[in-house]
C-alpha cells in the first residue's frame, strides 16, 4: 500500500457535530471521537493520514474560554511540523470568536487551520456535519503544484463556503448557512470542485511560526442603542477593571451626540482607556469623518475599526493587550490590518 502523502490533525473540541440526544431529557450531549468517525467512513477514501486530538471534557462552545484557545494554539504548535493541516471541530455558537482569536495567536502561519462544525448532529440523517467535515479535511490537505498549502490561514468552512476566520459572523441560528463574512468574499466555494479564490488568500511572508498565548481579557463591549442610560455608559466606559471598550456604534461609526455621552467618552479617553469603534451593521465600515457625531467620537480619542467584526475586535484586543501593558502601543496597532481582519 502506498504511504499517504498528506496528513491532517483533527482537533475535536465538541459542539453539535458530535452530539447525541440524551434519552433522559432529550438534550444534546457530546459523544466520543471514535463514534464520530464511524459516522463518516468517507474520510477513509482520502489518501491521507488523519489523526485526532480530543478535548477532555468535550464542550458546548458556549463554554469556550480563552484558556481553551491557548490550549488549541499549543496543540497546533506542538504538532506543527508533523501535519500538513489542522481541522478544528467546534460548536457554531462561538466558532467565529475562536477562529478570530486563533488568527491573532498564530503568527506566521503557513498551514491551514480550518474550523468546522454543524447545525445538526452527525448521526442525524439530514446532517450537514458530514459534508462540512469531509470538505474541511480536503481543504486542510490541499496543496498547490509547488507543494505549498493552498490555504495557509485560519478559516471557517461551513455549508460549501470557506471563509476567513476573523471575518466571520454566525448569521443563522438554525439554517445550514450559518456563517457569512459580509465584508470579504469566500476564500473558496465547494461545488463539484472546490474553487479557490487565490487572489484573496493570504500568504504571510516567510518567518518562524510562533504562538502567542498571553491574552488580556479586560475588555467590555458597549452596544449603543436609543434609550441607553448614563449609568450604563459610565459603568462600562469608566469601569476600573476595563482596559478597553469596543463601542458598537450605529452605521458608519455614529453614537449619541448628547453632552453627557461625549463627556463620558472623553473621560474614558483621558484615563487612557482603549476605545475601539466597530459598527453594528453587518456590512460596510466605520468612517468617523462622515458625520459630526462620528467626528466627535474621533476627537474624543476613539479609534476606528473599519470593517472589523466584534468577534475579531475582541480577539485582536485580547492579543494586543496580552502582548503589551502599554495602552498607547496597543492603540498604535489597532487601526492596522494584522491578519487580514479588516480592509485597508
Ligand atoms: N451550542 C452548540 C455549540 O456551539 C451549537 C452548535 O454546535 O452548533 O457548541
Amino acid at each position: 500500500m502506498t504511504q499517504p502523502s498528506s496528513s491532517v490533525l483533527l482537533i475535536y473540541t465538541g459542539g453539535t457535530i458530535g452530539m447525541k440526544e440524551d434519552p433522559g431529557n432529550q438534550t444534546l450531549r457530546p459523544f466520543d471521537f471514535s463514534s464520530l468517525m464511524e459516522e463518516v467512513p468517507e474520510l477513509r477514501k482520502f489518501a491521507l493520514r488523519i489523526d485526532s486530538y480530543t478535548f477532555d471534557p468535550l464542550i458546548d462552545s458556549s463554554d469556550i474560554e480563552p484558556s481553551m484557545w491557548q490550549k488549541l494554539a499549543e496543540i497546533i504548535r506542538d504538532n506543527y511540523n508533523s501535519y500538513d493541516g489542522f481541522v478544528v471541530l467546534h460548536g457554531t455558537d462561538t466558532m467565529a470568536y475562536s477562529a478570530s482569536a486563533l488568527s491573532f495567536m498564530l503568527e506566521n502561519l503557513s498551514k491551514p487551520v480550518i474550523f468546522t462544525g454543524s447545525q445538526l448532529p452527525i448521526g442525524r440523517p439530514r446532517t450537514d456535519g458530514k459534508e462540512n467535515l469531509i470538505s474541511a479535511v480536503e481543504i486542510a490537505s490541499a496543496r498547490e503544484p509547488d507543494g505549498s498549502p493552498t490555504v495557509p490561514e485560519v478559516c471557517i468552512y461551513f455549508n460549501s463556503l470557506l471563509l476567513r476566520g476573523n471575518r466571520c459572523t454566525k448569521v443563522d441560528a438554525t439554517g445550514f448557512e450559518a456563517f457569512r463574512s459580509p465584508n470579504l468574499p469566500p476564500l473558496a466555494e465547494a461545488g463539484i470542485d472546490i474553487r479557490y479564490n487565490r487572489d484573496i488568500i493570504r500568504r504571510t511572508p516567510p518567518g518562524p511560526f510562533r504562538i502567542h498565548t498571553k491574552l488580556d481579557t479586560s475588555v467590555s463591549i458597549l452596544k449603543v442603542h436609543p434609550g441607553i442610560t448614563r449609568q450604563v455608559v459610565e459603568d462600562i466606559l469608566l469601569g476600573s477593571r476595563t482596559r478597553a471598550v469596543i463601542i458598537e456604534s450605529y452605521g458608519c461609526g455614529n453614537a449619541p451626540s448628547s453632552d453627557w455621552f461625549i463627556d463620558i467618552v472623553r473621560e474614558a479617553g483621558a484615563r487612557g482607556k482603549i476605545l475601539y469603534n466597530v459598527t453594528q451593521c453587518i456590512r460596510g465600515l466605520v468612517n468617523m469623518d462622515l458625520y459630526a457625531t462620528g467626528r466627535t467620537l474621533k476627537d474624543a480619542g476613539v479609534l476606528g475599526g473599519k470593517d472589523i467584526t466584534t468577534e475579531s475586535a475582541l480577539g485582536k484586543l485580547f492579543f494586543l493587550m496580552g502582548n503589551s501593558d502599554d495602552n498607547e502601543s496597543v492603540k498604535a496597532y489597532l487601526e492596522y490590518d494584522l491578519r487580514g481582519e479588516m480592509s485597508n
